[in-house]
Parts: C-alpha cells; sequence; structure tokens
C-alpha cells in the first residue's frame, strides 16, 4: 500500500470526512484491521480564505507547493488536495514534486462518464464556477457538457460554503435553497451535478435530488485507494 499525502484543513470540516472515507474505502478492499496509510498536512484555513478573497494566488500557490514538498519529504508516495478551489494551482504543484498528484477533477469526470451523462451542473466556490481551472479540465479533457448556476445562485452557494459549511454549521434552510438550485439546474438539462466543493456533500445528500449528484470528496477518496493499492 502507497502512502498519501493530504493537503488538508481546507476546510478540516471536509478533511475530517476524507480521513473516514480514505480508511473505510481500504477497510472495505483489504478488510481485516487494516488501514490507510496517509500523512496529512493540515493548514490554517483563515489564512488560506483570507488570500483566497484577497485575490492573493501567487502567495497561495507558493503555500501549497512548500505543502506538498514537505509531504513528499515525509515519505508520501502519491499526493491529494482535499479541496476542489485549491486545485487551481494543480499545475504548478506537479511541475515542482515528483510523486503523483490525483487530481479531483480528473477522479470526478471519469466518474461523470461512467454513469453516461453528458450534460452536468457544477456547484462549488465562487473560485471554482467562475474561473476556467477546474471547468476546462471536465469539458476539454474529458468532453463533458457543463453548466454552472445563474449569478444570484452562484452568490448563494459559495456564501453557504463559507459561512456555514466550513464553519460545521448544516442549516436546513441552505439545503432547501440548494435543492432548488439544483432542480433549476435539472430545467436547464443537467443530468446530473458535481458537489464541487469538498464541504457540499455535508449538506446534500442523494436523497435531496433526482439529478445524480457526485460527491467529489467521496469521488476523490475512492480513487486515491486504488491507485495506493495497485
Ligand atoms: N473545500 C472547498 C472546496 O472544495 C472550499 C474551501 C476552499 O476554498 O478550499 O473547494
Amino acid at each position: 500500500m502507497k502512502t498519501i499525502g493530504i493537503i488538508g484543513g481546507m476546510s478540516w470540516q471536509s478533511t475530517a470526512e476524507y480521513y473516514r472515507l480514505l480508511n473505510e474505502f481500504t477497510k472495505q478492499e483489504l478488510g481485516g484491521f487494516h488501514s490507510c496509510k496517509c500523512i496529512i498536512n493540515s493548514l490554517d484555513f483563515a489564512q488560506i480564505e483570507s488570500l483566497q478573497h484577497k485575490g492573493e494566488w501567487n502567495r497561495l500557490t507558493e503555500i501549497m507547493i512548500n505543502t506538498a514538498i514537505s509531504l513528499e519529504k515525509a515519505g508520501a508516495e502519491l499526493l491529494i488536495i482535499s479541496t476542489n478551489t485549491m486545485h487551481k494551482m494543480a499545475g504548478d504543484i506537479e511541475r515542482t514534486i515528483n510523486i503523483p498528484l490525483l487530481h479531483i477533477a480528473d477522479a470526478t469526470a471519469r466518474a461523470i462518464k461512467e454513469q453516461k451523462i453528458s450534460k452536468v451542473a457544477l456547484l462549488g466556490t465562487k473560485f471554482t464556477m467562475e474561473q476556467d481551472f477546474y471547468k476546462q479540465r471536465i469539458t476539454n479533457k474529458f468532453g463533458i457538457d457543463l453548466i454552472i448556476p445563474d449569478e444570484k445562485a452562484r452568490n448563494i452557494v459559495h456564501d453557504v460554503i463559507y459561512k456555514e459549511l466550513v464553519m460545521g454549521i448544516i442549516n436546513m434552510e441552505s439545503q432547501e435553497k440548494f435543492k432548488s438550485i439544483i432542480k433549476e439546474l435539472g430545467n436547464r438539462g443537467a443530468e446530473g451535478v458535481i458537489l464541487g466543493c469538498t464541504e457540499i456533500p455535508l449538506l446534500i445528500k442523494q436523497d435531496n435530488s433526482e439529478l445524480i449528484l457526485f460527491d467529489t470528496t467521496k469521488i476523490h477518496s475512492k480513487y486515491a485507494i486504488q491507485i495506493a493499492l495497485e
């Protein structure tokens, strides 16, 4: 079993979920007392969030690269970043390290392809929904048609992520708002929805939606275990 390096803490609410899932999937595959070999370098989200909202992406790239290097030095044999948003600098990280980076969008796109659907919607932070780094990977590399919510809905999703989910707050009113946003995306032709923020699965489950939901936290964790056990 390879040792997985995890750049975590963005937020710790979802990193805790990653840790649980990585161990669950290892146990599912190997049984007995087996658990996941991993090293988590968990960052202080206050610093990350503040730099994100100030648009200081160069500084964030530096932090992410240094964290990735520290994990490689500590013995990680493959790397995952437990947030969709911070895959913005995945290319820069990949170029600096000598271990593979398992990209969350690649794992997700593969899961979408398996369902044989071609049009999906993306929910995530405004950075993920509005910038190209994530959407282009899904559309250009995998040929999947992708739509995002309108501006009002994007603001709601972004606010719920930063004001509630990363703080561990699960609010049923917000769940209702997400349900109607997902319904509207279905009306616009989406057959599935990427829960493209690793905290959204804490709020929205498959039971809350008629569209197929792609839980990036779960998909990414499962993919990491598959590769770690290859
Ligand atoms: N965990 C979130 C994501 O998957 C948002 C927090 C962050 O900005 O990293 O995008």
